[in-house]
């Protein structure tokens, strides 16, 4: 998946273009920049590479999250629906605004168990956030429904799955609102910064205020401009776009490269009866940014796992003991280890997660070994890498 593995000249000579004219903010100034507008030229090929009519970047992938739910009215007292395999960015983008995460199973996608989303409606359900994890997607049609018979939105974190696509349609501009993160090891970076899709008119024009202190850019006054109600500051810099401006061109490459990859990796593991794969919905088209499959058990996945780390075969997570992306290892949000008071609104929404067990998703995440693929690996080196993992596998099981 990682972006960073490869930039070089074209990054050079875009972030040197902003370094030239020496506007390294992306509004205002516009006597200085020359004609430079990076966020601009970004928020262009972006809104052409997802197939939508708006696209505004911000700071990073979590601050996208929280725009988006501004921009759609979820705020205090409102519950969120939201996966236990995910980032932590989902719950804290959440809890900024003041609303509740509700979290749901996953179900052999790795993404929301539709089952559960549709059982933890409450009347003060607000928005179900979606998380596309480790390239691929959640079971989207009935996820589709939920939403459309509850009335209810429909949050896309396509953070990890950038050039995925489901029946034809890029992740990310499927639900009301997409968010994608660019930081230094998703598949494009900007070394910090992310976006929101949507159709909406409204809500663009809602993120564009919102992610600059309520600015309403019209005009070409900054300190002219009114503020039609409160916002924040979550901006890209110049510098930031135009790292991501060149690495954009270089998407259907860097794809291309993940598709080879995993391919050889994943024929390779299929040779072995005891693994599985994660389930892709019908119509859906990985983004191949990892390899996701299934061991007969915990013993045997943990097994594998150390077995990888000692043997030289890096970059794959057995999540069920990762601090950051699933819900066993969150005691400080278990905890609510806040710097400042929570209200109480949300201390008594997060209640559950004192008393509630998530089997289904134990189920899933126990047994799954998740491996990064790399952008920089040669298909030498990835045959070689296969075969290490084949012999470490049937050692095991
Ligand atoms: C990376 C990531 C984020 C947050 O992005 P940042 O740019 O690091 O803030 C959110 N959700 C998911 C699924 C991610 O992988």
């Amino acid at each position: 998946m990682p972006g960073f593995e490869l930039f070089g000249d074209l990054e050079q000579k875009e972030v040197q273009d902003v370094l030239d004219n020496g506007v390294l903010m992306r509004y205002g100034f516009d006597g200085m920049r020359n004609g430079h507008w990076k966020a601009k030229a970004l928020e262009a090929e972006l809104e052409n590479t997802f197939q939508s009519k708006h696209v505004q970047l911000v700071s990073s992938g979590t601050a996208a999250v929280s725009v988006a739910l501004a921009s759609a009215g979820v705020g205090a007292g409102d519950e969120v629906i939201m996966p236990t395999f995910t980032f932590v960015a989902s719950f804290e983008a959440i809890m900024m605004l003041g609303a509740i995460p509700v979290l749901v199973d996953i179900d052999d996608t790795l993404g929301l168990d539709p089952e559960a989303v549709e059982a933890a409606i409450t009347p003060k359900t607000k928005a179900v956030m979606v998380v596309q994890m480790c390239g691929s997607m959640a079971n989207m049609n009935s996820l589709q429904s939920i939403c459309n018979k509850h009335n209810l939105l429909l949050i896309e974190d396509a953070c990890q799955a950038i050039g995925g696509s489901y029946k034809g349609q890029p992740l990310g501009s499927i639900g009301d609102l997409g968010c994608f993160s660019f930081d230094f090891v998703k598949t494009i970076t900007c070394g910090e910064g992310g976006a929101v899709v949507t159709n909406n008119t409204d809500y663009y024009l809602n993120a564009d205020h919102y992610s600059d202190h309520g600015h309403d850019h019209i005009g070409d006054d900054r300190g002219a401009e009114t503020h039609p109600y409160l916002g924040y500051n979550f901006r890209i810099s110049e510098l930031h776009a135009a790292v991501g401006l060149a690495q954009i061109n270089r998407l259907p490459e860097f794809i291309e490269i993940q598709k080879r990859n995993y391919s050889i990796l994943r024929e390779a593991l299929s040779s072995i009866p005891e693994v599985t794969f994660r389930t892709v919905p019908e119509g859906g088209e990985e983004s191949y940014a990892f390899l996701n499959f299934f061991l007969p058990d915990l013993e045997t996945a943990t097994k594998v796992s150390k077995a990888f780390k000692n043997n030289g075969v890096d970059a794959c997570f057995h999540y069920y003991n990762n601090n950051w992306h699933y819900i066993r290892k969150w005691e400080h949000l278990k905890d609510l280890k806040s710097l400042f008071p929570i209200s109480e609104d949300v201390k008594n929404g997060l209640n559950y997660l004192k008393t509630k067990t998530f089997e289904k998703s134990d189920h899933y995440i126990a047994r799954n070994i998740s491996c990064l693929i790399k952008l920089s690996w040669t298909e030498t080196e990835v045959k070689e890498r296969a075969t290490k993992m084949v012999e470490i596998i049937k050692r095991i099981v």
